[in-house]
């Protein structure tokens, strides 16, 4: 068993240690990316300049001290690997009305039937299982990543923005604790300007870890303009029941205007990728729409 682990643990040092690399060459050359205000053109209508404004053109990214040095810094500068610039930068931006506000639901315009799924905690390796279901279906989903995931696995949240779904804050470390201001800054900032840097996506979406709404995240994100995006239905999926139970879960409470709570990251995913594959079917055959959540705040009332 000692064998296996240090094994893994090396593994994950490696795999960390190519995922500073790959940042630190960001940081380095400082790769510019603009963000081109046009027409959105998706079947509901959603326009870029309804999400965009100008406080979201995009500048430096801040990045606080973490307060520990990232162990995963790299010692040396590397070339850096070749960036596709995301086709829709906005997708992770809110429309004005929304920001600073929390959101668990939302009442779409003339009671469309729309639903956001989101996945928290990845960037992860079940990711690519999530995002190989939602290209299967052709929908498109909200991710509320961790900074140091993606410090982990650059690749997956390159296929995860390429896949054209919307990205959202979820801290560097998933702190439950109260906190510094300090220190809630650092999360923040530090996730967002990762994001940022490696993907070019400039997001304005937070959800606080736990759903901690007084620990200081949540607190300082408001104050920087991010919408919170809570949730109205909790699929519980960290407690890993089985497929059958987490798609009932979801389509006994559906509803217009839902956001769906579920996990990419953080362990096993199994039951959470079966149980999407009865999902997404059955609420299409009942009319309903996948969207990000930005396009759901878009399309609200
Ligand atoms: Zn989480």
């Amino acid at each position: 068993m000692i064998g296996s682990v240090t094994v893994k643990r090396f593994s994950q040092i490696l795999l960390g240690a190519v995922g500073g690399i790959f940042v630190l060459s960001f940081h380095q050359v400082q790769v510019a990316v603009s963000f081109p205000i046009v027409e959105l053109k998706t079947e509901n209508q959603v326009v870029a300049t309804e999400i965009n404004s100008s406080e979201d053109l995009i500048e430096e990214p801040a990045l606080p001290p973490l307060g520990k040095p990232d162990p995963f810094l790299p010692q040396k500068p590397f070339p850096p690997p070749s960036l596709k610039k995301p086709e829709k930068p906005y997708y992770s931006l809110v429309p004005e009305r929304y920001k600073g506000k929390t959101i668990y639901q939302v009442s779409p315009r003339n009671q469309e039937k729309v639903i956001a799924l989101t996945f928290d905690d990845g960037p992860w390796l079940e990711t690519l299982k999530v995002l190989a279901v939602l290209r299967q279906f052709d929908i498109k989903a909200t991710f509320f990543i961790l900074g140091r995931n993606l410090i982990l696995y650059p690749e997956i949240i390159q296929q995860v923005v390429q896949g054209g779904h919307a990205v959202g804050n979820h801290t560097w470390t998933h702190p439950y604790g109260k906190m510094e201001p300090r220190k809630a800054k650092s999360e923040i900032e530090n996730t967002s300007a990762k994001l940022q840097l490696m993907t070019g996506v400039k997001t304005r979406l937070f959800r606080p870890p736990g759903g901690i709404l007084d620990n200081g995240t949540a607190e300082y994100a408001r104050s920087k303009n991010y919408a919170i995006i809570m949730w109205s239905i909790d699929t519980k999926d960290y407690q890993q029941p089985s497929a059958e139970v987490l798609a009932n879960r979801v389509l006994t409470q559906a509803s217009p205007g839902d956001i769906v709570l579920m996990h990419d990251g953080g362990g096993n995913r199994f039951q959470t990728i079966e149980a999407l594959k009865i999902i997404i079917p059955e609420l299409q055959k009942r009319g309903y729409r996948f969207v990000t959540v930005p396009e759901l705040l878009a399309l609200s009332e």
